[in-house]
């Protein structure tokens, strides 16, 4: 059957495209990290299915992926316990902003929280864990461009909330994740990120998204967040 799409909307069922794009950013992927001289399998795809339902990420998950990224704590407790019951371990990443009174409901349902940024919840997540008897792997998000309204530690508080994470609240940080300015090019952020990373021990560097991906990996990039090339548009 074919329907007629407006612009801006998207398919009623658009498995079809759903699918095609997801191998066309597994080759881009792919190509981008021999191109960099490094190891496909080093980079995790982390699949962002925010605002998209059931129905576009079902496809998704039976193409093989099982990282997925969601940016509301409320969105993701909505859809993501059926998927699991359906489909067994799947990898769940919060990159959106976490509120402190939301502490407990993440670390019940994410196994990556993308975005500790702040003492105060870095102190609610530990607590949160400790009750939960749960730990999900913790990045802290860097806001690299310094943007009054974004989230993130400023890069030059960095190191100092890194130490106050591990040995205040004994937190085990497995990297960094970073959101450019959009006016920006996003290189100099990518290339920040990996020094603050490097400097600090950490492995995991969680940067590139749709438009720059490939960009993120020959920067270092361990995982990517791509949403839109995927989906379509939100
Ligand atoms: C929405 C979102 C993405 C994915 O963005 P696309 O441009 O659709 O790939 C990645 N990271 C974060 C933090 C997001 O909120």
């Amino acid at each position: 059957m074919t329907t007629s799409v407006s612009p801006g909307d998207r398919p009623a069922d658009d498995t079809a495209g759903i699918t095609r794009r997801l191998f066309e950013v597994r080759e881009r992927i792919g190509r981008a990290a021999r191109d960099a001289g490094r190891d496909p399998t080093d980079i995790t795809l982390v699949c962002v299915s925010k605002t998209f339902e059931a129905d576009a990420i079902v496809p998704v998950i039976e193409a093989g992926e099982r990282v997925f990224g969601e940016n509301r704590v409320q969105e993701a407790m909505g859809k993501w316990p059926a998927l699991r019951e359906r489909f067994g371990a799947l990898d769940l990443h919060l990159i959106g902003p976490l509120q402190s009174n939301k502490a407990d409901e993440a670390v019940a349902l994410f196994d990556v929280i993308e975005t500790v940024d702040r003492p105060k919840i870095a102190e609610a997540l530990a607590k949160a864990m400790d009750k939960a008897g749960r730990r999900p792997r913790l990045f802290v998000q860097v806001n690299t461009g310094a943007e009054p309204q974004k989230a993130g530690v400023l890069p030059g508080d960095a190191d100092a909330f890194l130490k106050t994470c591990r040995d205040t609240y004994g937190l085990d940080i497995a990297g960094l994740m970073c959101i450019p300015p959009v006016d920006d090019q996003a290189s100099p952020h990518f290339a920040l990120l990996n020094v603050i990373a490097k400097r600090n021990g950490l492995a995991s560097l969680s940067m590139g998204m749709s438009a720059d991906f490939e960009l993120a990996i020959q920067l270092g990039a361990t995982h990517v967040r791509v949403g839109s090339a995927i989906f379509g548009h939100r």
